[in-house]
């Protein structure tokens, strides 16, 4: 099977590229090498380098390689920077998801699986997050991917486009070889490492007044190989239907939490102190993955969030200038 992956040159997609080749797949990767890293890609994997604004490219790549379906990871995805410039997502992630369907949809390519996020649910009414939660999207970020998803309906209707929607909760952790590596970098856990690495004197916490165990916000942290497990798993099952599944581990953790299980680990103190609340975030974020563990038996093997931490401190270890030290 061939599958094309956009955005394989990033932080989950490049993990994803890995899970899929170790299955026996022949993958190309589509990147515009904007925020991915060349020396992310599998050296199994063909690299198209180029953009999805680009339809002619697009339509290049497809004809030259003829996929069976393709794994769209490419998009911006920083809720912050989508509260700070909404255009950027509600223009360029739509818009380049669109031009990626539609030129699909031209050559008879009936398979997609879209990375999608847990912020569509802000004030979710029940936690965990299922999949029936009302959608209310959380930031511009948010908003952009449910409107992939809703194409991808419209494209399934009437192209008979079969997909899956993957809503992930907090990507974290590395594989042996990949691992996150973001210029600036913003998520948490990397940040946290980065302080225990002594490549910042300490993190900000963002908010200590939201309604949760300690004031911090809480997430679900789930490993990217998980992740990546469970676009195999959705893929396979294609031929079945469409599905939309929500992607966590049932359990939360609050920043102050997470700071203190990367004490443990690397024996650093991480200095922390309290900053504003961050605009966009959602207080508490957790999923429910009762629906895929139960249709496509997923089972994450990476639960604990000790070792989600762990696999990303032995990379951060190993890679302290991340890619740039290939
Ligand atoms: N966060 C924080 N300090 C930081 C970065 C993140 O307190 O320097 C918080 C952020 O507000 C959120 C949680 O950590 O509540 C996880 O944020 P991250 O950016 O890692 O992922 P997101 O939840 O935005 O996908």
């Amino acid at each position: 099977m061939k599958i094309l992956v956009t955005g394989g040159a990033g932080y989950i997609g490049s993990v994803a590229v890995e899970e899929l080749i170790k299955t026996g797949a022949s993958v190309v990767v589509l990147d515009n090498l904007s925020l991915g890293h060349r020396a992310a890609v599998h050296p199994d994997a063909q690299l198209e380098v180029g953009d999805l604004a680009d339809q002619t490219f697009i339509g290049q790549v497809l004809d030259e390689h003829k996929p069976d379906a393709v794994m769209h990871f490419a998009a911006k995805s920083l809720v912050g920077e989508s509260m700070q410039d909404p255009c950027l997502y509600l223009g360029d992630n739509v818009a380049n998801g669109l031009n990626l369907l539609r030129a699909m949809a031209e050559r008879g390519i009936g398979k997609f699986i879209l990375s999608s996020t847990a912020n569509l649910f802000d004030r979710p009414e029940r936690i965990p997050i299922t999949e029936d939660e009302r959608i209310i999207p959380g930031s511009p970020y948010g908003e952009s991917k449910y409107f992939i998803e809703r194409m991808l309906h419209w494209f399934s209707t009437i192209y008979g486009m079969r997909y899956a929607c993957l809503r992930y909760f907090n990507a974290a952790g590395a594989s042996e070889e990949r691992g996150e590596d973001h210029d600036p970098e913003l998520h948490l856990i990397p940040i946290v490492l980065q302080v225990a690495l002594g490549q910042r004197d300490k993190v900000k916490m963002f908010g200590d007044d939201y309604d949760t165990i300690d004031g911090t916000c809480v997430r679900d942290y789930i490993h990217i190989v998980d992740l990546a497990q469970a676009h195999i798993l959705a893929l396979g099952a294609l031929d079945k239907g469409n599905c939309t599944y929500n992607l966590g581990n049932g359990a939360g953790y609050s920043v102050k939490q997470v700071i203190e299980t990367a004490r443990e680990i690397t024996g650093h103190s991480i200095p922390a102190e309290v900053a504003p609340r961050r605009a966009g975030d959602p207080a508490t974020l957790v999923g429910g993955s009762d629906k895929i563990r139960r249709e496509l038996g997923w089972q994450p093997r990476y639960p604990a969030l000790r070792d989600i931490m762990t696999s990303a401190w032995r990379w951060h270890q190993a890679h302290p200038n991340g890619y740039a030290d290939r």
